[in-house]
Protein backbone atom coordinates (compact mmCIF):
# COMPACT_ATOMS: atom_id res chain seq x y z
CA UNK A 1 0.00 0.00 0.00
CA UNK A 2 1.23 2.83 -1.00
CA UNK A 3 1.08 5.91 1.74
CA UNK A 4 0.80 9.47 0.15
CA UNK A 5 2.40 12.75 1.01
CA UNK A 6 -0.54 14.13 2.12
CA UNK A 7 -3.83 13.45 3.84
CA UNK A 8 -7.48 14.60 3.76
CA UNK A 9 -8.18 15.43 7.28
CA UNK A 10 -11.18 17.93 8.73
CA UNK A 11 -8.67 20.96 10.05
CA UNK A 12 -9.65 23.61 12.77
CA UNK A 13 -7.91 26.47 11.97
CA UNK A 14 -9.65 29.13 14.60
CA UNK A 15 -12.25 28.65 16.91
CA UNK A 16 -15.84 28.90 16.80
CA UNK A 17 -15.48 28.48 13.00
CA UNK A 18 -15.99 25.36 10.85
CA UNK A 19 -13.73 22.85 10.58
CA UNK A 20 -11.96 22.84 6.83
CA UNK A 21 -11.57 19.34 4.77
CA UNK A 22 -7.99 20.12 3.44
CA UNK A 23 -4.94 18.05 2.80
CA UNK A 24 -2.16 18.20 5.25
CA UNK A 25 1.48 16.08 5.79
CA UNK A 26 0.85 12.60 6.25
CA UNK A 27 2.39 12.01 9.65
CA UNK A 28 5.41 9.35 10.33
CA UNK A 29 5.73 7.60 13.57
CA UNK A 30 8.49 8.02 15.81
CA UNK A 31 10.67 5.11 17.13
CA UNK A 32 7.77 3.85 19.69
CA UNK A 33 4.60 4.72 17.76
CA UNK A 34 2.69 3.59 15.21
CA UNK A 35 0.87 5.05 11.89
CA UNK A 36 -3.29 3.81 11.59
CA UNK A 37 -4.79 4.17 8.58
CA UNK A 38 -8.46 5.60 10.08
CA UNK A 39 -11.39 2.94 9.15
CA UNK A 40 -13.57 5.16 11.69
CA UNK A 41 -12.84 7.49 13.74
CA UNK A 42 -16.07 9.03 16.06
CA UNK A 43 -17.66 12.90 17.10
CA UNK A 44 -17.84 13.17 20.56
CA UNK A 45 -19.83 16.63 21.88
CA UNK A 46 -16.08 17.48 23.46
CA UNK A 47 -14.96 17.87 19.70
CA UNK A 48 -17.67 20.93 19.53
CA UNK A 49 -16.31 22.13 23.35
CA UNK A 50 -13.31 21.93 21.71
CA UNK A 51 -14.03 23.93 18.47
CA UNK A 52 -16.06 26.49 20.54
CA UNK A 53 -13.01 27.27 23.37
CA UNK A 54 -13.37 27.57 26.55
CA UNK A 55 -12.96 24.31 28.60
CA UNK A 56 -9.10 23.41 27.13
CA UNK A 57 -7.39 25.54 25.02
CA UNK A 58 -6.21 24.28 21.18
CA UNK A 59 -3.02 25.36 19.85
CA UNK A 60 -4.17 25.25 15.98
CA UNK A 61 -4.63 24.50 13.59
CA UNK A 62 -6.12 20.94 15.02
CA UNK A 63 -7.50 18.42 14.03
CA UNK A 64 -10.05 16.32 16.82
CA UNK A 65 -11.01 13.02 17.29
CA UNK A 66 -10.48 10.90 19.93
CA UNK A 67 -12.47 7.71 18.74
CA UNK A 68 -10.32 7.20 15.81
CA UNK A 69 -9.92 3.31 15.00
CA UNK A 70 -8.10 1.34 12.35
CA UNK A 71 -5.33 -0.71 10.62
CA UNK A 72 -1.45 -0.01 11.62
CA UNK A 73 0.27 0.24 8.22
CA UNK A 74 3.55 0.90 9.69
CA UNK A 75 5.45 0.85 13.42
CA UNK A 76 8.09 2.80 14.37
CA UNK A 77 11.82 1.12 15.28
CA UNK A 78 11.40 0.24 19.02
CA UNK A 79 7.46 -1.14 18.54
CA UNK A 80 7.48 -4.97 19.52
CA UNK A 81 3.77 -5.62 20.83
CA UNK A 82 2.25 -4.04 17.41
CA UNK A 83 2.24 -5.16 13.71
CA UNK A 84 1.24 -3.66 10.20
CA UNK A 85 -2.58 -5.32 9.80
CA UNK A 86 -3.21 -4.95 13.62
CA UNK A 87 -6.65 -3.52 14.29
CA UNK A 88 -6.68 -0.65 16.59
CA UNK A 89 -7.84 1.78 18.43
CA UNK A 90 -6.53 4.30 20.63
CA UNK A 91 -7.88 7.06 22.89
CA UNK A 92 -6.50 10.51 23.31
CA UNK A 93 -4.41 10.04 26.39
CA UNK A 94 -0.90 8.83 24.71
CA UNK A 95 1.82 9.49 27.02
CA UNK A 96 2.19 10.87 30.74
CA UNK A 97 5.94 12.49 32.14
CA UNK A 98 6.72 9.06 33.74
CA UNK A 99 8.12 10.32 36.14
CA UNK A 100 5.46 12.03 38.80
CA UNK A 101 3.56 10.53 41.51
CA UNK A 102 0.80 9.17 39.45
CA UNK A 103 2.59 8.05 36.44
CA UNK A 104 4.36 5.76 38.97
CA UNK A 105 1.50 4.33 40.35
CA UNK A 106 0.11 3.81 37.13
CA UNK A 107 -2.57 6.20 36.76
CA UNK A 108 -1.08 8.13 33.74
CA UNK A 109 -5.04 10.06 33.66
CA UNK A 110 -3.96 12.46 36.65
CA UNK A 111 -0.15 13.22 35.56
CA UNK A 112 -0.24 16.80 35.11
CA UNK A 113 2.09 16.34 31.86
CA UNK A 114 0.53 14.48 29.14
CA UNK A 115 0.10 14.06 25.69
CA UNK A 116 -2.85 14.05 24.32
CA UNK A 117 -4.94 13.81 20.56
CA UNK A 118 -5.85 17.22 19.46
CA UNK A 119 -4.43 19.34 22.04
CA UNK A 120 -0.81 18.03 21.52
CA UNK A 121 -1.35 16.21 18.70
CA UNK A 122 -3.18 15.79 15.82
CA UNK A 123 -6.77 13.80 16.57
CA UNK A 124 -8.84 11.22 14.43
CA UNK A 125 -10.75 12.93 11.78
CA UNK A 126 -8.22 12.30 9.01
CA UNK A 127 -7.34 9.63 6.67
CA UNK A 128 -4.21 8.74 9.36
CA UNK A 129 -3.39 8.72 12.81
CA UNK A 130 -0.02 8.49 14.85
CA UNK A 131 -0.26 7.10 18.15
CA UNK A 132 1.80 5.93 20.76
CA UNK A 133 1.94 2.04 20.56
CA UNK A 134 1.16 1.79 24.42
CA UNK A 135 -1.52 3.82 23.91
CA UNK A 136 -2.88 1.45 21.13
CA UNK A 137 -5.26 -1.19 21.98
CA UNK A 138 -6.24 -4.07 19.92
CA UNK A 139 -10.14 -4.50 18.69
CA UNK A 140 -12.05 -7.94 18.85
CA UNK A 141 -12.13 -9.67 14.83
CA UNK A 142 -15.90 -9.92 15.85
CA UNK A 143 -16.31 -5.57 16.49
CA UNK A 144 -16.46 -3.66 13.24
CA UNK A 145 -14.78 -0.33 12.90
CA UNK A 146 -17.86 1.84 12.81
CA UNK A 147 -19.42 -0.15 16.21
CA UNK A 148 -15.57 -0.10 17.92
CA UNK A 149 -14.79 4.06 17.14
CA UNK A 150 -17.48 5.14 19.79
CA UNK A 151 -16.51 2.59 22.61
CA UNK A 152 -12.68 4.43 22.48
CA UNK A 153 -14.72 7.27 24.25
CA UNK A 154 -18.34 6.77 24.75
CA UNK A 155 -18.37 3.64 25.91
CA UNK A 156 -15.03 3.67 28.12
CA UNK A 157 -16.73 6.94 29.74
CA UNK A 158 -20.28 5.28 30.58
CA UNK A 159 -18.52 1.80 31.30
CA UNK A 160 -15.67 3.52 33.68
CA UNK A 161 -18.35 5.79 35.18
CA UNK A 162 -20.38 2.57 36.15
CA UNK A 163 -17.52 1.27 37.84
CA UNK A 164 -16.10 4.00 39.25
CA UNK A 165 -19.63 4.43 41.06
CA UNK A 166 -18.78 0.61 42.66
CA UNK A 167 -22.22 -0.34 42.23
CA UNK A 168 -23.02 -3.90 44.35
CA UNK A 169 -24.61 -6.90 42.37
CA UNK A 170 -28.44 -6.28 43.81
CA UNK A 171 -28.05 -2.06 42.63
CA UNK A 172 -30.18 -0.34 39.97
CA UNK A 173 -28.66 2.13 37.84
CA UNK A 174 -30.54 5.08 36.52
CA UNK A 175 -29.10 6.76 33.50
CA UNK A 176 -30.18 10.17 32.83
CA UNK A 177 -30.10 11.57 28.92
CA UNK A 178 -30.75 8.71 26.09
CA UNK A 179 -27.96 10.20 23.59
CA UNK A 180 -24.86 9.67 22.48
CA UNK A 181 -23.31 8.12 26.03
CA UNK A 182 -26.47 7.63 27.39
CA UNK A 183 -27.68 4.66 24.99
CA UNK A 184 -24.35 2.97 25.65
CA UNK A 185 -24.80 3.23 29.01
CA UNK A 186 -28.31 1.63 29.15
CA UNK A 187 -26.58 -1.30 27.76
CA UNK A 188 -23.93 -1.68 29.47
CA UNK A 189 -25.53 -1.48 32.90
CA UNK A 190 -28.23 -3.96 31.76
CA UNK A 191 -25.90 -6.35 30.10
CA UNK A 192 -23.79 -6.33 33.98
CA UNK A 193 -26.94 -7.23 35.53
CA UNK A 194 -28.13 -4.41 37.37
CA UNK A 195 -31.86 -3.61 37.40
CA UNK A 196 -31.80 -0.66 34.77
CA UNK A 197 -34.21 2.50 34.91
CA UNK A 198 -33.60 5.48 32.20
CA UNK A 199 -34.61 8.99 33.11
CA UNK A 200 -35.76 10.83 29.69
CA UNK A 201 -38.20 13.42 29.11
CA UNK A 202 -38.62 12.70 25.43
CA UNK A 203 -41.41 10.81 24.67
CA UNK A 204 -39.87 9.27 20.99
CA UNK A 205 -36.89 7.34 23.00
CA UNK A 206 -38.91 5.73 25.41
CA UNK A 207 -39.86 2.21 23.41
CA UNK A 208 -35.92 2.84 22.54
CA UNK A 209 -34.63 2.75 25.94
CA UNK A 210 -36.64 -0.24 26.73
CA UNK A 211 -35.43 -2.12 23.65
CA UNK A 212 -31.60 -1.06 25.10
CA UNK A 213 -32.37 -2.75 27.85
CA UNK A 214 -34.00 0.20 30.44
CA UNK A 215 -36.51 -2.30 33.13
CA UNK A 216 -38.55 1.06 33.81
CA UNK A 217 -38.44 4.43 32.24
CA UNK A 218 -39.17 7.63 34.18
CA UNK A 219 -39.53 11.49 33.63
CA UNK A 220 -37.81 13.00 36.61
CA UNK A 221 -35.89 12.23 39.67
CA UNK A 222 -38.92 12.69 41.68
CA UNK A 223 -40.71 10.00 39.30
CA UNK A 224 -37.28 7.62 39.82
CA UNK A 225 -37.96 8.02 43.63
CA UNK A 226 -41.55 6.74 43.14
CA UNK A 227 -40.31 3.41 41.46
CA UNK A 228 -37.63 3.15 44.29
CA UNK A 229 -35.14 5.40 43.30
CA UNK A 230 -31.54 4.08 41.80
CA UNK A 231 -28.19 3.32 44.11
CA UNK A 232 -26.14 4.90 41.04
CA UNK A 233 -27.15 7.42 38.62
CA UNK A 234 -25.24 8.04 35.79
CA UNK A 235 -25.85 11.69 33.87
CA UNK A 236 -24.40 11.32 30.48
CA UNK A 237 -25.99 14.70 29.26
CA UNK A 238 -24.39 18.11 28.36
CA UNK A 239 -26.18 19.84 30.89
CA UNK A 240 -26.24 19.84 34.42
CA UNK A 241 -29.37 20.55 35.45
CA UNK A 242 -30.93 17.19 34.59
CA UNK A 243 -28.20 15.55 37.07
CA UNK A 244 -29.16 18.47 39.52
CA UNK A 245 -33.03 16.64 39.56
CA UNK A 246 -32.26 12.99 39.13
CA UNK A 247 -30.86 13.17 42.61
CA UNK A 248 -33.89 13.40 43.91
CA UNK A 249 -34.07 9.49 43.19
CA UNK A 250 -31.19 8.52 44.56
CA UNK A 251 -30.67 5.84 47.16
CA UNK A 252 -29.02 5.87 50.77
CA UNK A 253 -25.18 5.20 50.12
CA UNK A 254 -26.34 5.76 46.46
CA UNK A 255 -23.50 7.75 43.63
CA UNK A 256 -24.73 10.42 40.96
CA UNK A 257 -21.87 10.15 38.24
CA UNK A 258 -21.48 12.94 36.32
CA UNK A 259 -19.62 12.16 32.93
CA UNK A 260 -21.01 14.85 30.36
CA UNK A 261 -19.30 18.11 30.51
CA UNK A 262 -21.73 21.20 30.62
CA UNK A 263 -20.12 24.57 28.32
CA UNK A 264 -18.44 26.96 30.38
CA UNK A 265 -21.09 29.03 31.51
CA UNK A 266 -22.70 26.39 32.99
CA UNK A 267 -22.79 25.66 36.48
CA UNK A 268 -23.97 22.51 38.85
CA UNK A 269 -26.93 23.81 40.92
CA UNK A 270 -27.87 21.77 43.79
CA UNK A 271 -30.76 22.90 45.47
CA UNK A 272 -29.95 23.15 49.33
CA UNK A 273 -33.54 20.79 50.04
CA UNK A 274 -31.50 18.60 48.11
CA UNK A 275 -28.10 18.46 50.09
CA UNK A 276 -30.16 18.76 53.48
CA UNK A 277 -31.43 16.51 54.31
CA UNK A 278 -31.50 14.44 51.88
CA UNK A 279 -27.91 13.67 50.93
CA UNK A 280 -26.69 14.72 53.91
CA UNK A 281 -28.65 12.40 56.03
CA UNK A 282 -27.91 9.01 53.45
CA UNK A 283 -24.08 9.98 52.82
CA UNK A 284 -24.65 10.26 49.29
CA UNK A 285 -22.03 10.73 46.63
CA UNK A 286 -21.32 13.00 43.67
CA UNK A 287 -18.41 11.52 41.30
CA UNK A 288 -17.23 13.13 38.33
CA UNK A 289 -15.67 11.25 35.71
CA UNK A 290 -14.71 10.86 32.20
CA UNK A 291 -12.55 8.61 29.85
CA UNK A 292 -10.60 6.52 32.54
CA UNK A 293 -7.76 4.17 32.41
CA UNK A 294 -6.94 1.65 29.93
CA UNK A 295 -8.44 -1.47 32.54
CA UNK A 296 -11.95 0.11 32.02
CA UNK A 297 -11.12 0.38 28.32
CA UNK A 298 -10.17 -2.82 27.80
CA UNK A 299 -13.41 -3.94 29.48
CA UNK A 300 -15.51 -1.42 27.82
CA UNK A 301 -14.11 -2.92 24.59
CA UNK A 302 -13.89 -6.63 25.35
CA UNK A 303 -17.78 -6.55 26.73
CA UNK A 304 -18.73 -4.73 22.96
CA UNK A 305 -16.48 -7.47 21.10
CA UNK A 306 -18.98 -10.27 22.76
CA UNK A 307 -22.04 -8.18 21.14
CA UNK A 308 -23.79 -6.94 24.32
CA UNK A 309 -23.39 -3.54 23.02
CA UNK A 310 -25.75 -2.02 19.97
CA UNK A 311 -23.76 0.74 18.69
CA UNK A 312 -26.39 3.25 17.18
CA UNK A 313 -24.67 5.36 14.84
CA UNK A 314 -24.44 7.40 11.26
CA UNK A 315 -21.50 7.30 9.20
CA UNK A 316 -20.66 10.86 7.25
CA UNK A 317 -17.18 10.43 4.88
CA UNK A 318 -14.66 13.39 6.11
CA UNK A 319 -16.14 15.80 2.96
CA UNK A 320 -19.61 15.57 4.84
CA UNK A 321 -18.17 16.82 8.16
CA UNK A 322 -19.62 19.82 8.64
CA UNK A 323 -23.04 18.09 8.31
CA UNK A 324 -21.94 15.87 11.15
CA UNK A 325 -20.85 18.72 13.28
CA UNK A 326 -23.73 20.47 13.27
CA UNK A 327 -25.71 17.74 13.68
CA UNK A 328 -23.39 16.96 16.92
CA UNK A 329 -23.75 20.47 18.27
CA UNK A 330 -27.41 20.43 17.59
CA UNK A 331 -28.32 17.22 19.55
CA UNK A 332 -29.78 15.46 16.51
CA UNK A 333 -27.40 12.41 16.02
CA UNK A 334 -28.95 8.68 16.15
CA UNK A 335 -26.89 8.33 18.81
CA UNK A 336 -23.37 8.76 17.75
CA UNK A 337 -21.65 10.36 14.58
CA UNK A 338 -18.62 8.15 12.87
CA UNK A 339 -16.53 9.63 10.14
CA UNK A 340 -15.90 6.90 7.82
CA UNK A 341 -12.62 8.45 5.69
ZN1 LIG B 1 -15.20 12.15 23.95
ZN1 LIG C 1 3.37 12.03 35.15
Amino acid sequence: MTIHETMKAAVVTALKSPWEVKAVPTPRPGPTQVLIRIRASGLCYTDVHLTEGGLIDLQLPSVLGHEPVGEIVEVGSAVRTRKVGDRVGTNSLQTGCGRCEWCSRGKMIYCADQKILMVHQFGGHAEYLVAEEAATILLPDQLSFENAAPILCAGNTVWSGLRAAEPLPHSTVAVVGIGGLGHLALQYAKTAGFRTIAITRSKDKIALSRELGADEVVGSGEELARVGGADVILSTGNGYRTASDALLGLRPEGSLVVMGAAGPDEDLVIPNRTVFPQMMVNRQKIIFSQQNGREYLHEAVAIAGRGKIRVLTETFTLDEVRTAYDRVAAGTVRFRAVLVP
